[in-house]
């Protein structure tokens, strides 16, 4: 080991650093002196230095005197919980990304040559994989980078405001708090912060560990053919059948599982054309779903000819947010068969219907009767966009009318009048009376689920490296959801170099 080595190794150690945070400063990039550190730094700590319990790690404020601790707790939260997979975020204070910006400038300009193509790891990396490494020594606890049960590691800190005000006024993001660190000039540093920095009066504490299982999101239409089929209610409904159906799959409680569809439709009709969209939110899944799991769901599902299922895919929870905007904004496309009573007239009604404005035109809808109890009162404008009407082969006293509507149009109340509640009416403007015989909804304008490829090659670990990125909220390694098949780590854990900052 070169003497400048030593030299820091010393210098590190009278500014009150952990040997944990002397061994990460010294950002050796190579195997065979990183081992010589270590024993340097052990050897050198046990006899040479008292450190004062008193003042934390100036660097880490002590995060590292944690991680046994946080081994044990996850590993306990892990066979308590049954969990066979997991990700860790760790959340660090502010404080000690600035600290460690401040020991960057310090050591680059008192040693420029032995830092001139070094890289510092900010202290949470080095941690990340001291737990993993623990976990997986201690408690056979092996790591899998992709899985939908996170556990955040929250440290806190009482004077992180303090500090963290020196250079930033409020809080902004950890990710662009890091982003403005990194940016920051040396004479802005030494100026604000300190370099190297303060001696810090309390350590940083860890607040909790949580689990947080994320929940999972499934899109996809249906196309209903069983008029006698609710949307909603009931045991011959598509409710039911999809709680049970994906509670068995996915090994989940019918209440973990919530359904949002795109409008709804009553008794009484069939949904054809490209179907109605829905989107399932499946919560406390403990497992990541099988590669296979949809198509699963829709084989059983579709079991029936009462109804069928298309285009499952699992979504984003934007996309579910999405759906609920559009769908309370699209139109929909229906189509009616109706009887009227004064056959004689079919044709001129069909003329009448035909010289409706095409462009579109407004309706006012009081409250239809049927739904009187359940919607406040009141007369709603609607727009109906486009309207047609023709013969039925063979059958001279029935009309087929095609419709496309505003949301929320109350269609039927709009064909037959509703006691003249609804103004103007097709039995009106026929003059003539009109009875429904069928409704099926044809279409909602919607894409949804949006079109998702599906690119599944398997990541090497290198490439995998690269797909760990920052957690908006924290500071800490979080892994993009969508990356494919499952990634398991199983080897033991080297150190940070893989990593670039
Ligand atoms: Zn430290």
């Amino acid at each position: 080991m070169m003497e400048l080595e030593q030299i820091i190794i010393e210098k590190l150690y009278s500014l009150n650093t952990c040997k944990f945070c002397i061994k990460r400063l010294l950002a050796a990039n190579d195997e065979s002196i990183q081992e010589k550190i270590d024993t340097y730094v052990e050897s050198y700590g046990k006899n040479h230095v008292k450190r004062y319990k008193a003042s934390p790690c100036k660097s880490c404020l002590d995060i590292y005197s944690y991680l046994d601790e946080i081994a044990k707790r996850i590993a306990e939260m892990i066979t308590k919980n049954n969990l066979d997979n997991y990700r860790l975020v760790i959340k660090v204070p502010y404080a000690i990304i600035m600290r460690n910006k401040s020991f960057s400038v310090f050591l680059n300009e008192k040693y420029p040559e032995y830092y001139k193509d070094k890289i510092i790891l900010q202290p949470y990396k080095p941690l990340y994989f001291l737990i993993m490494n623990n976990l997986l020594k201690t408690y056979k606890i092996k790591y899998r980078f992709l899985s939908n049960v996170r556990i955040h590691i929250n440290f806190e800190y009482s004077d992180d405001k303090k500090e963290y005000s020196k250079l930033v006024k409020e809080d902004i993001g950890a990710k662009n708090f890091k982003k403005k660190i990194q940016m920051t000039g040396s004479s802005i540093i030494k100026k604000y912060v300190g370099v190297p920095p303060d001696t810090p009066t309390v350590p940083a504490i860890l607040r909790n560990i949580e689990l947080i299982i994320q929940k999972y999101y499934i899109g996809g239409r249906y196309l209903k053919f069983d008029k006698n089929f609710s949307q909603g209610i009931g045991e011959r409904s598509i409710t039911n059948l999809f709680k049970n159906v994906m509670s068995k799959v996915f090994g989940i409680t019918s209440s973990d599982i919530k359904i949002y569809f795109c409008g709804s439709d009553g008794l009484g009709y069939r949904v054809l054309g490209t179907g109605r969209p829905f989107c399932v939110t499946l919560c406390n899944l403990r497992k990541k779903p099988d590669d296979n799991s949809l198509e699963i769901v829709a084989e059983l599902l579709n079991q029936t000819s009462s109804y069928k299922v298309s285009s499952l895919s699992y979504v984003s929870p934007n996309d579910l947010l999405d759906l609920k905007d559009k769908g309370v904004s699209c139109t929909r496309t229906f189509r009616y068969i109706c009887k009227i009573q004064c056959a004689e007239k079919l044709g001129k009604a069909i003329q009448q219907i035909s010289m409706l404005d095409k462009d579109g035109f407004f309706i006012n809808q009081k409250t239809p009767l049927g739904v009187i109890r359940q919607r406040t009162q009141g007369v709603r404008t609607k727009k109906i966009l486009h309207v047609d009407a023709s013969t039925v082969q063979d059958y001279p006293d029935l009309i087929d009318i095609s419709l496309i509507v505003e949301c929320g149009t109350y269609t039927e109340e709009f064909i037959h009048g509703d006691l003249g509640r609804t103004k103007p009416n097709i039995r009106d403007i026929i003059g003539c009376e009109i009875s429904i015989l069928s409704k099926d909804l044809l279409s909602i304008a919607p894409d949804f689920p949006p079109l998702v490829s599906n690119d599944k090659d398997e990541m090497s670990d290198d490439e995998f490296f690269e797909e760990v990125d920052f957690d908006i909220h924290s500071f800490g390694y979080s892994v993009k959801d969508d990356t494919g098949d499952l990634n398991v780590y199983t080897g033991e854990v080297k150190d940070e170099k893989d990593f670039v900052e």
